[in-house]
């Protein structure tokens, strides 16, 4: 179990970054990962996850919500619109707000309900069409009309085109977020979140480095 190992490596990058301690929340991916990896780690003090799919998180946390105060969890895979309610009523964080129809939902949802997760814009920085993700030219229309709605956005996520080296990426997202005033900046995976800290990630998503290789492909993960 790398829990330990990643919490360092994060303390270093962190300092050598010259940023405070505490500077970068770590997101451990559970998802996919089988329960009793998920509870050693649970077991060790961690309590915040993420996972990209809805359906998975619902049958997966609630016996561990039972058993073990104070569980955040973070959507940081695809939202499907007709999944929005169920998301909202889970997660405590959504990273993947990509397009108007899910904004005007969201916020339709925060209305009826008086509260709504924290969220980031996520951005197809590299601009793949396979990928979720507003483009990089409309990411400022979209931060601002999410803002006009209400609704608590606090940064902006990105998944880097797995073959590009991502450094130019978490770049062009850092400076997306300093333009837009957005303190958030939810990006790096196991191979790169040093990198990704160096750039200024406050959050990074750190799944098969803690949690050992997954068994089975997620199948939205990136590859
Ligand atoms: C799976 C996943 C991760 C974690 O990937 P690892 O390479 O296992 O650290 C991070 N972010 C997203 C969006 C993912 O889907």
């Amino acid at each position: 179990m790398g829990l330990i190992d990643i919490q360092s490596r994060i303390a270093t990058a962190t300092a050598t970054a010259g940023r405070p301690p505490g500077a970068v929340t770590l997101i451990a991916v559970s998802k996919v990962q089988p329960p009793d990896r998920v509870e050693a780690v649970l077991a060790a003090g961690q309590r915040i996850f993420g996972e990209n799919r809805v359906q998975e998180a619902a049958t997966r946390w609630p016996p561990f919500q039972a058993r073990f105060d104070a569980i955040a969890l973070h959507l940081i895979g695809p939202l499907q619109t007709n999944k929005a309610r169920q998301a909202v009523e889970m997660f405590d964080v959504i990273h993947t707000l990509d397009r108007p129809k899910l904004a005007t939902t969201l916020a339709r949802l925060a209305d009826e309900r008086g509260t709504s997760p924290v969220l980031f814009v996520q951005v197809n920085t590299g601009a793949e069409p396979q990928k979720a993700g507003v483009l990089p030219d409309e990411a400022d229309r979209f931060v601002a009309e999410v803002r006009a709605l209400g609704l608590p956005l606090v940064g902006l996520m990105c998944i880097p085109p797995a073959e590009d080296d991502p450094a130019p990426h978490f770049a062009m997202l850092a400076a997306m977020a300093a333009r837009n005033g957005l303190s958030g900046l939810s990006m790096g995976m196991s191979g790169d979140f040093e990198t990704a800290i160096a750039l200024g990630a406050t959050h990074v998503r750190v799944g098969s480095a803690i949690f050992g290789e997954r068994i089975q492909a997620a199948p939205d993960a990136p590859a």
